[in-house]
């Protein structure tokens, strides 16, 4: 997880310890030497981990950082699962009115991948944990003004049809921090907020973690699972008949490791079940078996 610098920094520290010591009293070395140890051990550690910590948030999770797009993650392999640290948290907005819900929108045939909050225009919007800006940007048919924030505890957040941005991009914020006025910029009827929360780009349904009618978190702690891991434990459980066979419409920007991270699935049993390999050039419109 951490970087070879920090194998050779504590490297350089046992021995700069061995030798100081050398000199002194064989007595006094023994049970001390092994607390002094692990002091600077954590010490080294904690070095390594602000440095890695002040590149980007969430070093260890992400494999980079970039203020130009929003989606980057697709190609990204998700965690099986990953303990979320929610305490520390700020409410984005006393509002307490939620207008519409995470989840699947007939009318438009899509789904919708955050929360929608009511706020009026001017009303102070915050960020949610500690975090560095990595997106402040206009998208006039998408998110309006909006702002993707990534936090230290690995979460990214972000606020759409802002109408106004109050950080800039690469800014350190803290956990509550005004970052933008509600507004009404972008697709949006009327004035609100829309707030989504992501793991590496996987969208989590912003209500398992934030109650806005109680104003506050649903745990201290959320469990996140990956589709695959769900899948494998629907199986498991037998809610997902084995036998089931589904199929994928390859749209335009779709890779294998897209399809398979959407489905649940392995590249591996992409591969398998559509008898193709790993080079396979994908035509728009194919269907591919994924179950
Ligand atoms: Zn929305």
């Amino acid at each position: 997880m951490f970087s070879k610098n920090l194998k050779v920094l504590i490297g350089i520290l046992v021995t700069t310890v061995s030798t100081n010591l050398y000199g002194q009293d064989l007595l006094a070395r023994q049970a001390p030497l092994d607390r002094k140890m692990r002091a600077i051990d954590s010490v080294a550690l904690q070095q390594q981990i602000s440095i890695e910590q002040s590149e980007y948030p969430a070093f260890s999770l992400y494999p980079s950082w970039n203020n130009e797009r929003t989606h980057v993650y697709a190609d990204v392999a998700l965690p099986d699962t990953f303990r979320i640290d929610l305490r520390g948290f700020s409410m984005p907005t006393t509002n307490q009115k939620i207008t519409s819900r995470f989840g699947y929108r007939r009318r438009f045939r899509r789904q919708h991948k955050g929360l929608d909050i009511k706020v009026y225009i001017g009303d102070t919007i915050c960020a949610a944990f500690n975090g560095k800006v990595r997106i402040v940007d206009y998208e006039r048919r998408g998110y309006g003004k909006y702002v993707v924030i990534r936090h230290d505890n690995g979460l990214e957040t972000i606020y759409g049809h802002l109408s106004k941005h109050l950080v800039k991009e690469n800014d350190y914020v803290k956990s509550g921090e005004p970052i933008g006025l509600g507004g009404n910029t972008g697709k949006s009827t009327g004035s609100h907020l829309h707030f989504e929360t992501r793991l590496l780009g996987q969208e989590i349904n912003p209500e398992l973690l934030f109650d806005f009618p109680n104003q506050d978190v649903t745990c201290d702690f959320y469990t996140f699972y990956s589709p695959r891991s769900k899948r494998k434990a629907a199986l498991a459980k037998g809610e997902i008949p084995k036998s089931e066979v589904r199929y994928h419409k390859v749209r335009s920007g779709d890779t294998l490791s897209k399809i398979a991270r959407k489905h649940g699935v392995t590249i591996k049993q992409l591969c398998r079940l559509n008898n193709i390999n790993t080079r396979t050039v994908l035509r728009l419109g194919q269907l591919l078996r994924y179950s």
